[in-house]
């Protein structure tokens, strides 16, 4: 600014200068109240009711809920409205603010058809760069990756105290909410971009055959799908310091309930009271919130797989016991875990079956065909006509069958799933004909201590972020 002013002292037509400046600046002013002024007044045109930031629930921030829906999570009302407003710059300014979020996305198309009869040089340049990362998606032809997690610990001071259930069984199976939160960034680093398990294969209604399907990524990136077993706040761990349940707030985010105290009936735990409502309770909220900021952690929109098994109920509500439970009540909660899980589809997540039982007949493989058509017939008929139809088994145990066995003939012929998830280090996909298996690693306190090169050598050093109050293992 001193500079300027000196330079201008030696301006012979000074003070004619400063005049002009002050009058192009008033115009200026003027200019934009009269643009602020028509901005506030004109409706909304069809165009902006239906562009992305409005329909979720969170405004500008878009592309990340839109997930789900691959084909095309714009909508259709970009074209064919009758009476378009003419756009305004500032109209422009929040549709480049709009594409630059989906571009950061992987949603192309929906950023290019936004950007479409923009006129702005920005604009323009926004639809080039939207334009050149669409044609330089390549196809991917490295392995795919598979992590899974249980219920984050949430008081390491519970979990680890050895009241209730052992501490050294959290230690060895499960992660912390720091230990989450630190592994995330290290993820997005290395390249790693949320997938969806379902967008990896293709089921022929008609011949029931199950084939690779092709995967599009931007050079260098790595496809990776994460898991979360037993997302079903079992009665063993309400008081260990984990979240107590799911729950879903006004805006439409998952929130954890934590803290309070269960309620008792009966002999039964048929409620939380005096619950505390929080965002980093558990994997989902944290993982939600960390695409949200960081949208190319998520290939549109992709997000995990919600793991549950049955006979505790889902998401910490016991649908399972509905007698213990008034009419209104089972309404209540029956009506809660339809309202969790839709929220979690709508937000990108992909929900499997775990098991009913969970039982260690699954551990030892000594499933009877009887067992396992109870087994399965329980989830099927309890528990996905509230979270929603599901082709994906995430092995309790992590256990495997052979392709031939009669118990996995049952699983992918007469119930459908064609997606089968035991536990692998080696985190191989195979297709064979009807289904496929895709192996995942767990990510624990047992393989960051005693496995630790497992997650190195793909993911990031455990060492960087073990928790400190975890016990010796
Ligand atoms: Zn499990």
């Amino acid at each position: 600014m001193a500079k300027y002013l000196s330079k201008k002292k030696r301006n012979p037509n000074r003070k004619l200068f400063i005049l002009l400046a002050c009058v192009l600046v008033l115009l200026a002013i003027a200019v934009f109240a009269v643009v602020k002024i028509f901005d506030s007044t004109i409706p909304d045109s069809p165009d902006d009711d239906t562009s992305i930031g409005d329909q979720t629930p969170n405004g500008g921030e878009s592309s990340g809920d839109q997930s789900g829906d691959v084909t095309d999570p714009n909508g259709d009302g970009q074209q064919g409205n009758d009476d378009p407003a003419p756009p305004t710059p500032a109209d422009e300014t929040a549709k480049i603010a709009e594409a630059d979020y989906l571009i950061r996305g992987y949603f192309y198309d929906e950023a290019i058809e936004l950007l479409s009869g923009l006129t702005s040089a920005e604009a323009q340049d926004k639809l080039a760069e939207a334009q050149a990362l669409k044609a330089g998606l390549v196809k991917y032809t490295g392995q795919t990756y598979h992590i899974f997690f249980h219920s984050l610990i949430i008081d390491t001071d519970l979990a680890f105290d050895n009241k209730g259930h052992p501490a050294s069984g959290y230690n060895e199976w499960m992660v912390t909410r720091e230990e989450f939160i630190e592994i995330l960034p290290l993820l997005l680093e290395n390249d790693f971009v949320l997938y969806d398990i379902t967008w990896m294969c293709e089921y022929d209604e008609a011949t029931g055959k199950v084939t690779k399907k092709d995967i599009y990524l931007p050079e260098g990136k790595k496809p990776l799908v994460m898991s979360f077993d037993d997302m079903n706040y079992y009665d063993y761990m309400l008081t260990d310091g984990f979240a107590q349940r799911l729950d879903v707030d006004e805006n439409g985010k998952i929130v954890t309930h934590v803290g309070g105290t269960p309620v008792k009936r009966n002999g039964h735990i048929v409620d939380i009271k005096d619950y505390e409502v929080t965002y980093d309770g558990d994997a989902v909220p944290i993982l939600d919130a960390f695409c949200e900021e960081h949208p190319e952690f998520s290939y549109r929109g992709a997000r995990g797989i919600a793991a549950l098994t049955g006979y505790a109920g889902a998401f910490g509500w016991r649908i399972t016991d509905l007698d213990w439970y008034t009419a209104e009540e089972q309404e209540m909660i029956l009506n809660k875990v339809k309202l969790i899980a839709q929220t979690l589809r709508d937000n990108g997540w992909q929900i499997a079956n775990h098991s009913y039982t969970h039982n260690q007949y699954w551990n030892n493989k000594t499933i009877t065909m009887d067992q396992l058509k109870y087994d399965t017939g329980r989830w099927l008929n309890e528990i996905m006509p509230y979270v929603g139809e599901s082709h994906i088994l995430i092995s309790p145990f992590g256990v495997s069958f052979k392709q031939d066995d009669e118990r996995y003939r049952y699983i992918v012929e007469e119930c459908g799933f064609y997606i089968y998830c035991p536990v692998t280090a080696t985190m191989n996909t195979t297709f064979y004909g009807d289904n496929m298996i895709q192996e995942r690693l767990n990510i624990d306190g047992l393989t960051m201590i005693d496995y630790p090169d497992r997650i190195k050598n793909h993911f990031f050093d455990p060492a960087e972020v073990l928790d400190s109050a975890r016990p010796p293992m």
